[in-house]
């Protein structure tokens, strides 16, 4: 389970440069790594020329004692501005072999070598980062200088002036030596820039397809790391920045102040200390700007103003983000364990090489390539916890990524439930609508049923049952425009009850109403076709309407309505009633032109006349002729 969660493409490439320091231990320690030869029988002088007085042959006599005697030829000397003279002697060596004067400190700006035998000058070499790097007596990263043929005795002077640390080792080699040397820590210097140049640039290519800037922060660190490291072993200007001794004299700043920038934004990032403390996070990135501005000063005020302020504030940060790493243990920040592991390897390393400098404790290897195994492993742990922590990222959004699902899951099942209690509400709702448009339908047909039979009724005669009047205008008013349009015969006829009054006042009302209520019956009962109407125009008048009828077949069927009507007894209330009636009788077929009171208004006309004849009588004329008297 662990190696399945640690083994992401980030560990695996870590996981080889794990396989790459065991490789770099192993050789380490299987190469017995060849030493210079012991000058212990000789001296090393050493005079500062705080005035810059001397000259080779101004320099006071060896034996004089402003000279100086130094412990042993692994010489420190403090910064100065001003140069310094070394004196030492070699005694006769093994003349079948050349020798190699090694000054192993590549960052020296002047060194002037003279080879001196009994005051005889017998070589002289120049050399020192200001002078490019193929004017060097011999092409290698530390100063190299061969030693002259001589007899008994070989007195060396050096003049050296620089403006960084004054470290000043003094090896002399055998040449043979010194080859099988160079070979071995050739392999081991190849080994060590191999695995960071390796985690750089995985870190570059993790960084280029994730986009995330931590990547790009550590292969940065490891970069600018590296350079630093090959600026001190003096590798850069052997490789890399040969004939540019600008470069040279500030790569050790810039490549120390790159490092320290992105050192400190990958901590920053890496550790996730914005959730720890804002402030923590943005007193970090001050710090960054800090050594972000400090890399351009380098550039500008000279190295000695510069070494002194930098290497205090480089202590100061180490110390800083050491504190940091184990405050955020302390804080149970996630990685922070690793992070302090990684700073502490760092740290042990420089303090076991620097008791081997001291000589407290005496290591089987050179206490430089403890140095950098120290950094190998800081890289590493670095490199891991940044797997780590791209793994744990991935975890998180995978947890996020299953809980979003897990939610999306559940909202759509509850999505789901709403909308069919929608539907069903929906359904509930379009069929309670449906009922209650059916009830409406029906209290509709039922109110239109109403309606019409109130409509109905409202063109009804209370007395008799038959149409009244307001039906007949409507029906009558009907019949003219058809016969106008479908050129037919319309027959109109006016009938009144003969001498009624009379009956009114004989019987009472009630007979007269019983008498209407007859003569009304009989007029309905002769009117065969549907299409044909009787109606109570007034008290005791009628008016039938007759449409597509000719007037001869209307009257007929008058005359005989007459007839019965005469020929009946109207029996009401004990008496029995003889009733006869007058008819006014016409047609026309309707012109536009004409008015449509025309026709009833002649039939009324014709009525008067039946009147005037003596009553009992239908008078039948076409409306052309309009002259009733004829
Ligand atoms: P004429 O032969 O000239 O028509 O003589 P008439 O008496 O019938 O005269 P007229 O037509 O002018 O008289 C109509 C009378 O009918 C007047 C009124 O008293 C009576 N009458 C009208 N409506 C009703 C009714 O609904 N019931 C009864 N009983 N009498 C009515
Ligand atoms: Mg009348
Ligand atoms: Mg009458």
């Amino acid at each position: 389970m662990l190696f399945r969660n640690v083994l992401t493409p980030p560990a695996a490439v870590q996981l080889l440069s794990v396989t790459c320091i065991l490789l770099f231990l192993s050789i380490v320690f299987s190469i017995k790594l060849q030493t210079p030869a012991q000058l212990s029988h000789s001296t090393l002088l050493y005079l500062q020329d705080t005035e810059q007085q001397y000259q080779l042959h101004t320099l006071p006599d060896p034996t004089s004692n402003q000279w100086l005697a130094a412990k042993g030829f692994q010489l420190g000397l403090p910064i100065s501005d001003t140069p310094y003279w070394l004196s030492f002697t070699v005694p006769a060596l093994a003349n079948a072999e050349h020798w190699l004067l090694e000054l192993n400190n590549p960052l020296i700006d002047h060194i002037s070598v003279w080879f001196l035998e009994n005051g005889e000058l017998l070589n002289l070499y120049q050399a020192g980062d200001e002078l490019p790097f193929s004017a060097r007596p011999l092409p290698y990263e530390t100063f190299l200088f061969p030693l002259p043929k001589y007899e008994q005795q070989l007195r060396i002077i050096m003049r050296i002036s620089s403006e960084g640390t004054l470290q000043l080792p003094i090896n002399l080699w055998p040449e043979s030596r010194f080859l099988v040397f160079n070979g071995e820590h050739s392999i081991l210097i190849g080994l060590f820039f191999g695995v960071l140049i390796t985690m750089g640039l995985s870190s570059l290519f993790f960084f280029v397809i994730s986009r995330q800037p931590v990547f790009l922060f550590y292969a940065g660190y490891v970069f600018s790391f590296a350079l630093l490291l090959a600026s001190m072993q003096g590798l850069g200007y052997k490789y890399v920045w040969s004939d540019n001794p600008w470069m040279q004299r500030h790569s050790v700043a810039i490549w120390a102040n790159a490092t320290v920038f992105c050192t400190i934004i990958f901590t920053n990032i890496l550790l996730d200390i914005k959730n720890i403390s804002q402030r923590l996070h943005k007193i970090l990135n001050g710090i960054a700007i800090f050594f972000a501005i400090s890399l351009v000063l380098s550039l500008l005020i000279p190295k000695a103003w510069f070494m002194t302020p930098f290497l205090f504030a480089l202590g100061t940060i180490c110390v800083l983000m050491y504190g940091l790493g184990i405050w955020c243990w302390y804080k149970k920040v996630h990685l922070a364990r690793f992070y302090t592991l990684a700073w502490t390897s760092l740290l042990i390393s420089c303090l076991i090489a620097c008791l081997d400098h001291l000589n407290i404790i005496s290591l089987a290897i050179s206490s430089n390539y403890l140095l950098m195994l120290g950094v190998i492993i800081e890289t590493f742990l670095l490199a891991l916890m940044l797997a780590l922590s791209v793994n744990r990222q991935r975890r998180q959004l995978f947890s996020i990524q299953k809980e979003a699902l897990h939610k999306e899951r559940y909202m759509r099942v509850v999505q789901e439930k709403v909308l069919e209690q929608q539907n069903n509400a929906q359904e509930a709702l379009e069929y309670s609508v449906q009922e209650r448009t059916l009830e409406l339908e029906i209290a509709l047909r039922e109110l239109s049923e109403i309606n019409r039979e109130l409509e109905e009724k409202n063109t009804l005669d209370a007395l008799t049952g038959i149409r009244n009047r307001r039906y007949f205008d409507k029906k009558y008013l009907a019949e003219v425009r058809r016969s106008r349009r479908e050129r037919t015969e319309l027959v109109v006829a006016m009938i009144d009850i003969d001498h009624f009054k009379r009956v009114n006042d004989e019987h009472g009302h009630l007979v007269g109403d019983d008498c209407i209520k007859f003569v009304a019956e009989r007029l309905k009962k002769a009117l065969k076709r549907p299409t044909d109407d009787v109606c109570r125009y007034g008290g005791e008048e009628f008016a039938i309407i007759m449409p597509s009828t000719d007037l001869a077949g209307a009257k007929i069927l008058l005359d005989h309505v007459r007839t019965d009507i005469h020929d009946s007894l109207v029996y009401s209330a004990g008496a029995s009633i003889s009733l006869t009636v007058s008819i006014g009788l016409t047609s026309a077929i309707m012109d536009p032109q004409q008015n449509e009171d025309t026709l009833i208004g002649f039939a009324d006309q014709l009525l008067y006349q039946a009147k005037n004849n003596g009553r009992n009588c239908v008078i039948a004329k076409p409306l052309s002729n309009t002259d009733p008297s004829q």
